[in-house]
């Protein structure tokens, strides 16, 4: 999609070429580079499923007017998944995927699913490959769709010429459709480079090949998540989860040996020993979406205590530094989303 970009070519004074150049390219997908990994060497059945995972860049050439923030950009990371199987296997590990893509994205806190199932166009001369392999493929993946409970639309004509596909589409808190994972059977990237396994009867067989995303683009993952949240993150995915604000500079000690211990236990915690008055310190990482602030005066360090301030302007005070921690890492472990002090429990 870009030229390639020529390094080590070397001319004369006249212009001419005295030693040639090598050519480097923008790869606009992971694929080939996992083929020749397959490639590498001679495979059996027992190789298989055989599954390469690459977190690739990629570059492609969006016209400038279609680019869009993070969701269309010429230079991404894929989370892509080649995964080789046998015919045998393809449903199983389809339904793996499946499993795993959604219980990823639940983790996430996106809940709302729907996929869509490409099937081939009726036209002959717009796909490649075998009319019974398509028929089983395209049965193996409705069985799996349907198996996921989900909504379930299938498409004629949208499969690409190579092989049909699962596409799964979210929800976010505004109530737009994004599609993010995608399940992708190929049968001709096998055949144009000549994939093959030994099968237990001794000879040649094909496998087939699974274009796997989860997040699809992660930039693109990273956008839908800003928006789905406004921002406001659960703990585990907030940059900095926890903030001290000591009410004077004399409880700034005392704060710090808490924000210490967060730290030792892996939470990303700080504290703002700046000179803003206590009341600004809160605005400024109330305005960031700071999940938790832990605000220490008095009253706290003389009960060993601290007292939490959530985002919503709720607060829970007096709060004993080991429960504190408790809370603090249980929110981290189950993905709690804390906007309130209700929340935190
Ligand atoms: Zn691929």
């Amino acid at each position: 999609m870009f030229p390639p970009i020529r390094l080590d070519e070397e001319r004369d004074e006249n212009g001419e070429i005295t030693k040639q150049g090598i050519d480097y390219y923008l790869k606009p997908m992971n694929c080939p580079m996992h083929i020749l990994v397959y490639r590498e060497r001679a495979r059996s059945d027992r190789d298989l499923p055989m599954r390469l995972y690459e977190n690739g860049t990629v570059y492609r050439y969006e016209l400038s007017g279609a680019l869009h923030g993070l969701t269309r950009v010429r230079g991404f990371t894929q989370d892509d998944s080649h995964l080789f199987v046998t015919f045998d296997q393809l449903e199983d590990e389809a339904s793996s995927v499946l499993e795993f893509v959604l219980s990823m994205l639940r983790d996430f806190g996106l809940t709302e699913f729907e996929l869509e199932l490409s099937m081939r166009d009726d036209e002959k001369s717009k796909w490649i490959g075998d009319e019974e392999h398509w028929a089983v493929a395209t049965d193996a993946l409705r069985r799996v769709a349907q198996a996921s409970g989900l909504e379930l639309t299938e498409v004629a004509g949208e499969a690409a010429f190579y092989g049909p596909k699962i596409d799964l589409k979210t929800k976010d808190a505004l109530g737009r459709t994004w599609q993010l994972s995608t399940v992708e059977l190929d049968f001709n990237l096998p055949e144009r480079f000549e994939l093959e396994y030994t099968g237990p009867d001794g000879s040649k067989h094909r496998p087939v090949m699974i274009h796997r995303a989860l997040f699809g683009s992660i930039e693109r993952f990273f956008a839908i998540l800003l928006e789905h949240y406004a921002g406001a993150f659960p703990v585990w995915l907030s940059p900095v989860q926890v903030v001290g604000i000591p009410v004077a500079e004399e409880y700034g000690d005392y704060l710090e040996d808490i924000i210490t211990r967060l730290k030792v236990e892996g939470v990303r915690a700080e504290a703002d020993h700046s000179d803003d008055r206590m009341q600004k310190k809160i605005r400024t990482h109330t305005t960031q979406k700071v999940p938790i602030q832990l605000i220490a005066g008095e009253q706290d360090r003389a009960a060993g205590a601290v007292s939490f301030r959530f985002r919503d302007g709720t607060q829970r005070n007096g709060v004993p530094v080991d429960e504190a921690v408790r809370l603090i890492r249980a929110a981290v472990e189950h993905k709690t989303l804390v906007n309130t002090a209700e929340d935190l429990a």
